[in-house]
């Protein structure tokens, strides 16, 4: 069944005298389950996309179904709620808090959600394990390279069990062995029957998907699916 439904998505920015068209008429399905990358060109909406996806923004017209709700009319609030509760979050500047350690930045989101103390650090240490960090709990992010940083953040992701892993550009700041274990990662989460949308503007990265969804000012249009 679909996990997420988007029909007629469109957004506008008024920035003054224009208006800026960055979705207009976006139609996405994503099944549960499935693997699939929107690749698209710089300027061509990925990030606008990416925010409606999120939950982060909501559409100008058209609707937006996640998880079998309709968020496309939703407040602040309760956006928030559903992102916190839905969605995994993984970005290409990993986001970790620097002064933290790997066990504290996957625990954060648990923090958040109000579990306590030591179911969070059981479930943290388990999606530290998953990512195959078991062995740098207790490291900061600047003592971590740039792909176990990425590592810790995809852990960070899974940690509360998302019904969605939205990944924004993520190998955009690794080498290629990183950009390599990281997409490996991906996989596994597939594999393991985890839904993941990843954005980027990398043809070498979105072949790496199942499905690959190509944005043009815009609008979308389906790529040959690649078999898995
Ligand atoms: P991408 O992530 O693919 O680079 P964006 O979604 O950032 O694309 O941008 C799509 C279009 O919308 C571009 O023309 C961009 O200039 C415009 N745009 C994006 N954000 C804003 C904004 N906050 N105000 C005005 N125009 C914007
Ligand atoms: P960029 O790649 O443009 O530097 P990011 O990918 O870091 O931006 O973030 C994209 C958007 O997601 C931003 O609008 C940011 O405010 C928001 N964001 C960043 N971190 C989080 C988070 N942990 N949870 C929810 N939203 C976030």
């Amino acid at each position: 069944s679909a996990l997420l439904r988007m029909v007629g998505v469109r957004k506008t920015y008024d920035t003054g005298a224009i208006q800026v068209e960055a979705l207009r008429g976006v139609d996405l399905a994503v099944q549960q389950g499935d693997f699939v990358a929107i690749m698209g060109p710089s300027g061509s909406g990925k990030s606008t996309l990416m925010h409606i996806l999120g939950c982060l923004d909501v559409p100008s017209a058209g609707t937006y179904e996640l998880d079998g709700v309709d968020v496309s009319h939703m407040t602040e609030a309760e956006l928030a709620d559903v992102r916190n509760r839905r969605i995994g979050f993984v970005f290409q500047q990993f986001n970790l808090l620097p002064s933290m350690t790997a066990l504290r930045n996957v625990e954060l989101p648990l923090v958040y959600a109000g579990v306590p103390r030591a179911e969070r650090r059981e479930r943290a240490q388990e999606a530290l394990r998953r990512v195959g960090l078991a062995d740098r709990v207790d490291h900061r992010p600047g003592e971590l390279s740039g792909g176990q940083q990425q590592r810790v953040s995809v852990a960070r992701a899974l940690v509360t069990d998302p019904a969605l892993i939205l990944a924004d550009e993520p190998t955009g700041n690794l080498d290629s062995a990183s950009t390599h274990d990281v997409l490996e990662l991906f996989h596994e989460l597939h594999d393991a029957g985890r839904t993941i949308v990843l954005i980027t503007h990398e043809a070498e990265v979105a072949q790496e998907a199942r499905r690959v969804v190509r944005i043009t000012d815009g609008l979308l249009s389906e790529g040959a699916a690649v078999p898995s």
